[in-house]
């Protein structure tokens, strides 16, 4: 379907990625993409006009590590380490129906394109799951109309790394994982076929929702699985999103498995290069980030999560140093109890600066904004996004400049990733569709979502009680 153009009028100041163009500035938008940006651009006459006098518009940010199942465990997981959570978020998460996964979907999409967040890959979901459930999100990306890769979530080994050792498993735990485990694993041809069929029918959905393959940790799955992973990406022209070392304990594991890093371990058995987005990296060595920067895989780096349940540090400045493309995400809701991405911009840019004494080290606000914007995009293997360039896909943002926290307008970037939060949001245009204004999502009945969405948790622990006796055996001995 044909969109009309869509010309934005006389934005104050405009962020066309690092760069800040002041003074009034017009964007022209056809078919979805940018089609020209300066003074006095001249629109087609059935041109949409959208005021933006007094209004700062930036590319939309770039999410590129979320769980929608999570969304719905906002302030259930204070002191919670990685082993911990992992096992409360089955009892949150297993057992949904298509309309509490669809919901739990929305809801996110609802914060993310109010605070600005435009795109999202969501590592969905954490058990096994069928195509119908793969079609259900989908469908809430594309009704929501956001950008989004959905990254199938799949594994062919024990998850290992949030079970205890074999020595500290009591005998509650043991019976409770014969009896309620949801983490058992699926045959891997199961598991390639379904993403197959999911790429074949649901890949580039409404031209802006992907389908990628994501084994869930590479300490979780077989080689025979990871380098499946890596061929089908080749074969069907997609990314491969996984988490990667995101605690010691993986790190370890991996030794011990392999007798060489994870990293190392995949390069050497096909299974890693530049499709591959990589969430955490907080234990990569010195030799895996080079391997990284070699292979142009991307680090996507979720620091609010990892502080929250102490599951590390990611070494930042070292990958930025070596070249590692990097971008941003929030994680689940159960790790990070907001999907403001500004967070995550400014927590990047000052996170290592109390104990780098060189202040011409630090991360900059250029490094953070680069990776929100055109990181995330290289994580969801879309060259032309993140950038307000002609001829870049039309997603952007108009923030209200009479908002408290612009006023006075000093530096757009700098105010952008340290001081606003997404509460000036005015105006949101994915792939040149409106689907924000006046801060009122265009596309969801709100109201109605958020309604419905209130009373889905109660039910869905209530059906999880076998769940609940492993989490609460594994939180025993933690
Ligand atoms: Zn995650």
């Amino acid at each position: 379907m044909l969109t009309e153009p869509l010309l934005i009028r006389n934005a104050a100041c405009v962020l066309t990625g690092t760069e800040a163009r002041y003074g009034s500035t017009d964007i022209l938008i056809e078919a979805g993409r940018i089609a020209a940006i300066g003074p006095d651009v001249v629109a087609p006459a059935a041109a949409r006009i959208v005021h933006a006098h007094n209004h700062l518009v930036t590319p939309g940010l770039v999410n590129a590590h979320w769980h929608s199942p999570m969304q719905l465990s906002p302030g259930t997981s204070d002191r919670m380490n990685h082993k911990v959570f992992m096992w409360e978020n089955q009892v949150d998460t297993a057992n949904r129906s298509q309309e509490e996964i669809y919901l739990s979907a929305v809801v996110g999409c609802l914060q993310m394109l109010k605070s600005g967040t435009t795109s999202v890959i969501d590592h969905f979901p954490e058990q096994g799951f069928g195509f119908d459930d793969v079609e259900t999100v989908v469908k809430a990306f594309e009704d929501c109309g956001m950008r989004a890769v959905v990254a199938l979530r799949i594994f062919d080994g024990e998850y290992s790394d949030i079970v205890p050792p074999p020595d500290r498993v009591t005998p509650e735990l043991r019976a409770a994982l014969a009896a309620g485990n949801t983490l058992n694993p699926r045959p891997m041809q199961d598991s390639l076929d379904l993403v197959r069929a999911a790429i074949g029918k649901l890949d580039r959905t409404a031209g802006r929702i992907r389908v990628f393959p994501a084994p869930s940790n590479p300490v979780r799955c077989s080689d025979a699985l990871l380098v499946a992973c890596q061929e089908m990406a080749e074969s069907l022209d997609t990314g491969v999103h996984c988490h990667l070392l995101e605690t010691r304990t993986q790190a370890e594991l991996a030794a011990r498995a392999y007798g060489r890093s994870m990293v190392e371990h995949m390069e050497r058995i096909g299974a890693f290069s530049g499709r591959w987005s990589c969430a955490h990296c907080n234990w990569v060595s010195e030799a895996e980030i080079a391997t990284m920067s070699r292979l142009g895989a991307v680090a996507v780096l979720n620091p609010e999560s990892n502080l929250k349940i102490g599951s590390g540090i990611p070494p930042i400045p070292a990958l930025l140093a070596a070249g590692v493309p990097c971008a941003l995400g929030t994680d689940g809701a159960s790790t990070n109890d907001n999907l403001i991405l500004q967070d995550a911009m400014q927590l990047v840019a000052i996170l290592h600066r109390a104990g780098e004494p060189d202040r011409r080290r630090w991360v900059t606000v250029d490094d953070a904004i680069a990776m929100a914007t055109t990181g995330g995009a290289k994580a969801m293997l879309e060259g032309e996004l993140g950038r307000l360039v002609p001829g870049a896909k039309a997603d952007l943002v108009l923030y209200d400049l009479a908002a408290p926290w612009w006023v006075p307008l000093n530096d757009a970037a700098q105010q952008w990733v340290f001081g606003e939060r997404g509460g000036s949001v005015d105006t949101v245009i994915v792939d040149g569709k409106v689907v924000v204004e006046n801060g009122r999502a265009h596309t969801i009945d709100e109201k109605a979502v958020l309604n419905a969405a209130k009373s889905i948790l109660p039910a869905v622990r209530s059906r999880n009680a076998g769940v609940r006796a492993i989490a609460q055996a594994v939180a025993a001995l933690e």
